[in-house]
């Protein structure tokens, strides 16, 4: 019999794993997965069992001291997974534990900081002291994990130390509770035939019938003898006048039985959904579903897959192809995952899943309440819900058979996790769950990453494609073309479904409109179209990037941006002190009077935000109803879907966005997209800012011509040749990526190596930058006595977004072959100081 149990304990930033002896009331119960509480130093803490064993690797152990759930909270694959997160994330183990647990179970260990009277000596502080004790004063005593999210980012818990030890601050040990546990109702059900109630009527009463008492209690039997199922509580009160100490003696004399009957929290409660049956395949998806069909039959044999990937825009069927597979892969009696980015998971597609797959579905994201996800969880857990849908953290679910793991629009930035570690890259995580289980990962994206597309052409997945847009059901195009009033124009028509030809894309030089003296923010062939638009009673969106605009600086004439000439990437705009600086290796200089290519002095900032655009449009075309859809106007809950519901229903002719269009939305009456400056993303100072440009600039394109209307596309820009956008205006994503990963071999860019990023954050901006320095001088020195590959260190330089919530960031970047591999040999770890925090990410998206 195993009595030892080793532990990975939850307490932040401890990364061991620790023996503890099983107590004899526990004996059998404490299994591997399973959550329990701990003494730890001087505090009581959660750990997640990771195996037992039959003698301790210390001579003295402390004993479990509860379990916390009866079945284990992660399986034995998820702890594979965890340990390989760890390892590739470079964080601790119980962290990796930890995001697989439902919010509200999981609790670590955590310190209570209360003020003390003698806090007032406000002025010998640092800034952050002062902060800390002002926002104790507001909120009153708080835990540590509230002061992080208060503050975040900072490494605000050195700083109590000094106020602890003059005596203005308390610090406790403290294990929260769970805050969610399973919800009950209590029931009643009648338990004997009417013959025998008095007898044992009267002795619940002790020998007083006709009592009150009596009364109420012969209610309650009678009321419950009309109702065939057990009833809930408050029901019997009130039909019985009776209370809870009645049923207690009522149960006591065998006349009822009480019992506890869980009731889920199910968020899909109120959603209502008609089940709906598949669809005949086109001949396109016909051919992908052969090869999905046949990967997923090799798998019930117990091959080994490599991931799939499927590249298709949007609308061209790929969630046809993900519902088949989750059918197939259910009949095989395993469970399927669904990560969509979290904009896209709107009522809509979880409807979709639901009508396939009524009642086994699960859905999982950060809106729910605790209850809700917990319960859900756990239905997840016991196989009553075989599917679940939801944003990257619901690749965690503990699905014990996971076969098809699906993610879509992978290539959403959404899918690594940036905000707190571990930070982690769902695609690479879940190619590593899929090979723990053996399931089958289906990539789905229009404009899959490079580094992705690479991997998988290098790496000899299986790619499959659907080219073309499904228009609609054949009679639903019909419908369509007689309330629009136009002829159905000849398009492919295969059986049920029609498909759709991609819309034209023009391209329009803003320069030679300038050289035409056209100053307006609308070039001509744009102010034709949007006209033509307002006449024919259609609809036009109109585009413009905000990322990055504050900071671009361009010449009117050469459209050229401003650049580094060390690193050539575009130099960013500071206004305090005015100048110019290279985020990457701190290059500075002033504004020049003219352009260095073409000597021109049209050189100045841009930035034209939805208001200015609106305006101008108002001046134009007075008689248009104009819609402005950025983060001000969809600030307030449900207002996105407002704001779309509005213009869907053609209360407004011209929609003025930052912000894509919600996936899946039928607009046909939307016949024009126009984007203000295509260029604006490509000055961005990191290397994927062509990527993005032309991802962005497919998938705006993509919301033109959607019905049987057709449409175009009209894109501004200073850099027509640009092949960014040139690509974009092809849709031609192949040609664009053979381009991007040329630039990426010739500047030793991933996929060609990949990256590591240390971000030094400080409200002291000279520690920030001290520390950044001294990491980087370290890790030089290392591979210098290791003799290890040199190390290709970018930086240190402050980062892009330098002072978010007046935190400042500099940031060191490691460019190697695999640089997990490579800080593990070097054994470099930056080490947080008093006022500095230091957040490793591996393989980050944004440099910025
Ligand atoms: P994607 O996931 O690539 O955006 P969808 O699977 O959502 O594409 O398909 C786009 C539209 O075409 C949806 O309205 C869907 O219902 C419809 N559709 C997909 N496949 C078929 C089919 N075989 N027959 C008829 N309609 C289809
Ligand atoms: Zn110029
Ligand atoms: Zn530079």
């Amino acid at each position: 019999m195993p009595t030892f149990a080793q532990i990975s304990v939850h307490v932040p930033r401890v990364s061991g794993v620790y023996d503890y002896h099983i107590p004899p009331q526990l004996e059998g119960q404490v299994i591997p997965g399973c959550l329990v509480t701990v003494p730890f130093g001087r505090q009581t803490v959660q750990g997640t069992v990771l195996a037992l064993a039959e003698v301790a690797s210390v001579p003295e152990t402390r004993p479990v001291e509860a379990l916390l759930d009866p079945q284990p909270v992660v399986t034995p694959q998820q702890m594979s997974l965890a340990a390989h997160m760890a390892t590739e994330t470079c964080s601790t183990l119980s962290a990796c534990l930890n995001v697989m647990l439902p919010v509200g179970l999981s609790q670590q260990a955590d310190t209570l900081f209360q003020l003390t009277d003698g806090a007032q000596a406000f002025d010998s502080m640092t800034p952050l002291q002062k902060r800390l004790v002002a926002l104790l004063q507001k909120r009153g005593s708080l835990r540590g994990r509230q002061i992080d999210a208060a503050i975040p980012r900072l490494n605000w818990r050195d700083s109590t130390q000094a106020l602890v030890r003059r005596n203005m601050l308390q610090a406790q040990p403290v294990l929260p509770p769970p805050s969610v546990r399973p919800k009950f109702t209590r029931t009643a059900q009648l338990a004997a035939p009417p013959e025998e109630w008095e007898p044992r009527l009267v002795k619940s009463v002790r020998n007083k019938p006709g009592s009150p008492i009596y009364n109420r209690r012969l209610a309650v039997l009678q009321f419950l003898q009309t109702e065939s199922l057990p009833v809930n509580l408050p029901w019997v009160y009130a039909s019985s006048g009776a209370n809870l100490q009645d049923l207690y003696r009522l149960a006591d004399a065998g006349l009822i039985t009480l019992s506890e009957n869980e009731v889920w929290r199910d968020p899909l409660a109120g959603l209502t959904y008609s089940p709906s049956q598949p669809p005949r395949l086109t001949t396109d998806q016909e051919s992908v579903w052969k090869e999905v069909s046949g990967s997923l039959a090799a798998l019930a044999e117990g091959a080994r897959l490599q991931p799939h990937l499927l590249l298709g825009v949007t609308g061209s069927g790929k969630t046809e192809i993900y519902l088949q597979a989750m059918a197939e892969i259910l009949r095989q009696g395993r469970q399927a995952v669904v990560l969509v980015p979290e904009i896209s998971l709107t009522p809509q597609t979880v409807r979709r899943f639901l009508a396939r797959f009524p009642g086994q579905v699960g859905l999982l994201h950060s809106r729910l309440s605790p209850g809700e996800r917990y319960d859900t969880w756990r239905r997840l857990r016991d196989r009553q819900l075989n599917i679940v849908v939801g944003p990257r953290s619901a690749l965690f679910a503990p699905l014990p058979d996971p076969g098809l793991i699906v993610i879509d629009e992978c290539e959403d930035d959404a899918y690594y996790q940036g905000e707190s570690p571990p930070h982690y890259d769902s695609i690479r995580t879940a190619q590593a769950y899929a090979d723990i289980s053996r399931s089958l990962l289906l990539l789905g994206s229009a404009t899959p990453s490079v580094e992705l597309l690479h991997r998988a052409k290098s790496q000899n997945w299986p790619i499959l494609r659907l080219p073309a847009r499904i228009c609609a059901h054949r009679h639903a195009l019909e419908l369509q073309s007689q309330t629009l009033d136009t002829p159905l124009p000849d398009r492919d028509v295969e059986g049920e479904a029609a498909t759709l030809p991609l819309p034209p894309v023009q391209v329009v030089d803003m320069r030679a409109e300038l050289k035409q003296g056209n100053r307006s923010l609308f070039s001509q062939p744009l102010q034709a179209a949007l006209e033509d638009v307002l006449k024919k009673r259609q609809q036009a969106i109109l585009f413009i990037n905000r990322r990055g605009q504050a900071s671009y600086v361009f010449c009117r004439e050469c459209g050229q941006a401003l650049r580094c000439p060390r690193c050539d990437l575009p130099l960013t705009y500071h206004q305090n002190p005015p100048g110019l600086v290279c985020h990457h290796c701190r290059y500075t200089r002033q504004m020049p009077a003219e352009c260095p290519h073409c000597r021109s002095r049209q050189i100045k900032q841009y930035g034209t935000g939805t208001e200015a655009v609106e305006k101008a449009l108002k001046e134009l075309f007075p008689q248009a109803e104009t819609l402005r859809w950025d983060a001000e106007t969809s600030r307030e809950k449900g207002a996105h879907e407002l704001l779309l519901a509005h213009f869907a229903r053609h209360h407004a002719d011209i929609l003025v966005g930052t912000q894509m269009i919600a996936k899946g939305l039928d607009m046909p009456l939307v016949t024009l997209v126009g984007v203000v400056l295509a260029d604006v993303g490509l000055n961005l100072p990191d290397f994927r800012a062509g990527e993005r440009t032309f991802r962005l600039l497919t998938q705006v394109a993509g919301r033109a011509g959607r019905s049987p209307l057709g449409g175009r596309v009209v894109l501004q820009t200073y850099l027509p040749d640009h092949y960014a956008i040139q690509a974009a205006s092809r849709h031609d994503l192949e040609g664009f990526y053979r381009q991007e990963l040329e630039m990426r071999r010739q500047m030793g860019y991933p996929p060609f190596s990949r990256l590591a990023r240390w971000v030094f954050s400080s409200t002291d901006q000279s520690a920030a930058e001290e520390a950044a320095i001294q990491a980087a001088g370290q890790l030089r020195h290392q591979a210098q006595i290791l003799d290890l590959a040199a190390p290709n260190l970018i930086g240190p330089a402050p980062c892009f977004y330098q002072r978010l919530n007046s935190i400042y960031r500099w940031q060191v970047i490691l460019r190697s072959a695999d640089p997990v591999r490579w800080l593990e040999r070097a054994q470099f770890t930056a080490k947080e100081t008093r006022s500095v925090s230091i957040d490793l990410e591996i393989d980050p998206p944004s440099l910025l």
